[in-house]
């Protein structure tokens, strides 16, 4: 852990820091006043614990702040070039991006979407998709998107619980170069519902579709719209949006997002860990189905007049150097992706992003999962080139921003590979133990927040009880996360995995996230997810499944030998798993993250509990599979 790269940009600037440990509710003021408002507030924090309402008496919009502010200078600027999965392109400059929210705002209104109304947007990943959350964003509709892999079943459930009057779909989107029916699927979600008024659906594959009643295409009903609409002057907390959360430890959480706070935290965090200048483009890999895509794809980049890349389809599709082309052609800067994905490029092979112009880059983001130090130094050698600082943010899709990461665009800091660094200004982060008191530095524990920040979620959609219960119940006064960490001596933070997925061996806590970088520092390994199984005489056994890179031709027998070694070796003897299962695949959920809960469940023969967010369901067979030949 001691390993350190003096990398960093920008100017140290202590200032900020100091300013906001001294008053952290005047130092988020200031930094609100970087957005357009249309009244200030009157109360910069109204703090009800746990119920946050920052910017009281102030006016805001999310559109307005994304787009109409920039008219005057970036109008011709591109704010989204946009490749699809076979190879089509769209730019879209702030004017056209404009113009299409006001049409469309106006369709929304001309089908009786009224402030306030939920609309369920599920659509590839196509410009249409940020035009239809900013359009609902001008005129105050709470949008709800659901991530364009969910089966009819989990988007009924979505939109119950959202009570949605308007549907937004397509005719299909592209997936690995087969056609997603999209419309089918919503067909087959509200077939029984009386909640759903309308479905516009957008033309992208021309794939034949039935129409109903309820139906209308989105060229019909954009043909006439208007192209101007005034943006809705809206109380700083009106809710800008409902997203469901990964579903990694269990049924997913409607999470609801204000407005002011929301942007003023994106506002700042892109250019503090972005350092985000007007010259950039800016590539975020990841969905707008999921958080990342709300706040790093949509609304900061924007928030900053920014040029960015969106891409439709699968990151590896139709080749595997499909990303690296992207970064290629595009001359892209600042590249931000998950671990799980690098984790995918590095067993490919470095001789694929090594074959590319890669010289653009100067930024390298990652979100999602802890990185395990060895992919860490891959993504900063292979794709960096060795003078690209790794910006790992660490956030939930509660905290609507970036709380933990390296901060280029405010301050030069030595990096360390598997940390996020430190938090960021006018947040305060504890790493606490079962009783609520903070550690020692260098002990492990549960990362909780001492005071509300201004990316903090509202509430759990219609369900204040259970805000209270799983987030603010577990110690008093802190924001219970959830995630297992620990603070070096420097004040970094390391995050090591989930709290429920601890591995409590004879007494001692093991995270997963130490043991699983230990597996995967092995040169044989592409990825391992570690879970621990009941047992009688040590409290818990550990079983340790691993997936090794494409070209092994080691016998696993060796290979046992050799990681329980290194495990031995590089943790201790009690961090020895009692089974190692060699697998083809991870379950994952749609976002890409490990679901341990899952594996522990199998090897424990028990019920599997929710699982709709599982990306692929044959694993669970596969996994069954090898536990039952006893593998290794
Ligand atoms: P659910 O809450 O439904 O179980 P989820 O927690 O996976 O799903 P998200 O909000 O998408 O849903 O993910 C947030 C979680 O992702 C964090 O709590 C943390 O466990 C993990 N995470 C995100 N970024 C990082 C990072 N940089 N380092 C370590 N872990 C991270
Ligand atoms: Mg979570």
């Amino acid at each position: 852990m001691s390993e350190t790269y003096d990398i960093g940009l920008g100017n140290y600037d202590s200032e900020i820091r100091k300013k906001a440990d001294s008053d952290f509710v005047s130092f988020w003021g200031e930094q609100a006043k970087n957005l357009t408002w249309f009244s200030s507030w009157t109360k910069t924090l109204d703090w009800k614990p746990p119920f946050a309402k920052w910017f009281v008496g102030g006016t805001i919009n999310a559109s307005y702040n994304t787009l109409d502010v920039h008219q005057n200078s970036k109008s011709d600027k591109p704010a989204i070039i946009w490749e699809g999965e076979n190879g089509d392109s769209r730019i879209l400059t702030y004017s056209d991006l404009l113009i299409q929210v006001q049409k469309f705002a106006n369709v929304l209104k001309s089908l009786n979407v009224t402030k306030g109304d939920r609309v369920t947007i599920y659509l590839p990943m196509v410009p249409e998709l940020p035009i239809a959350m900013l359009a609902c964003a001008r005129i105050g509709a709470i949008h709800t998107v659901i991530f364009s892999g969910f089966s009819a079943m989990s988007i009924k459930d979505r939109i119950n619980d959202s009570k949605s009057k308007i549907v937004i779909t397509a005719d299909g989107g592209y997936r690995r170069g087969k056609i997603i029916k999209l419309k089918e699927i919503i067909d087959e979600a509200i077939k029984d519902s009386d909640i759903v008024e309308h479905v516009i659906v957008l033309e992208r594959t021309k794939n034949k579709i039935s129409m109903s009643a309820k139906d209308n295409l989105w060229t019909d009903l954009m043909k006439d719209a208007f192209d101007s609409c005034d943006a809705e002057k809206l109380e700083s907390s009106h809710p800008l949006y409902i997203l469901y959360t990964s579903g990694t430890t269990g049924k997913p959480k409607g999470v609801l997002h204000g407005t002011g706070g929301y942007l003023t935290h994106l506002h700042s965090t892109f250019k503090w860990a972005f350092d985000i200048k007007d010259s950039d483009v800016f590539f975020c890999t990841a969905d707008i189905g999921w958080v990342t895509g709300h706040s790093y794809v949509v609304y900061a980049p924007l928030l900053h007049g920014a040029t960015e890349i969106m891409y439709e389809g699968a990151p590896d599709y139709p080749d595997q150097s499909r990303m690296w082309n992207i970064l290629q052609k595009y001359k892209v800067t600042i590249f931000y992706t998950t671990p799980t994905a690098l984790r995918m490029f590095m067993k490919f092979g470095d001789d694929i992003p090594n074959s590319f112009d890669l010289s653009s880059l100067r930024l390298l983001g990652t979100v999602g999962e802890p990185i395990n130090p060895e992919v860490w130094k891959w993504y900063f050698k292979i794709i960096g080139k060795g003078k690209c600082p790794i910006i790992d943010t660490w956030w939930q899709t509660e905290t609507g921003g970036m709380l933990i990461s390296p901060l280029p665009g405010l301050e030069t800091i030595p990096l360390k590979p598997g940390s996020g660094t430190l938090s960021i200004p006018g947040v305060n982060i504890d790493i606490i133990d079962e009783n609520g008191t903070p550690v020692p530095s260098n002990t492990k524990g549960y990362l909780a927040i001492k005071n509300p920040w201004p990316g903090m979620f509202l509430t759990l959609w219609g369900d204040d009880e259970k805000y209270k219960n799983v987030y603010w119940s577990k110690y008093a006064n802190y924001y219970y996360s959830g995630d297992y960490a620990l603070k070096d001596d420097d004040g970094y933070f390391w995050l090591l995995g989930r709290a429920d997925d601890v591995l409590k061996v004879a007494g001692h806590r093991i995270g997963t996230a130490e043991l699983e970088s230990c597996i995967v520092s092995h040169n044989h390994v592409a990825e391992s997810a570690v879970c621990g199984i009941p047992d009688d005489v040590k409290g818990e056994v550990i079983v340790a499944f691993v997936v090794l890179n494409h070209k092994v031709t080691v016998g696993l027998d060796i290979l046992k030998h050799e990681l329980l070694n290194k495990i031995r070796k590089d943790i201790g003897a009690i961090a020895t798993p009692k089974q190692i299962y060699f697998v083809s695949k991870l379950p994952k959920t749609r976002s890409g993250k490990i679901m341990r809960r899952l594996l522990k469940s199998i090897a424990n023969n028990e019920q599997i509990g929710d699982v709709s967010t599982l990306e692929d369901s044959t694993v669970v067979a596969d996994i069954q599979k090898s536990i039952d030949n006893k593998h290794y």
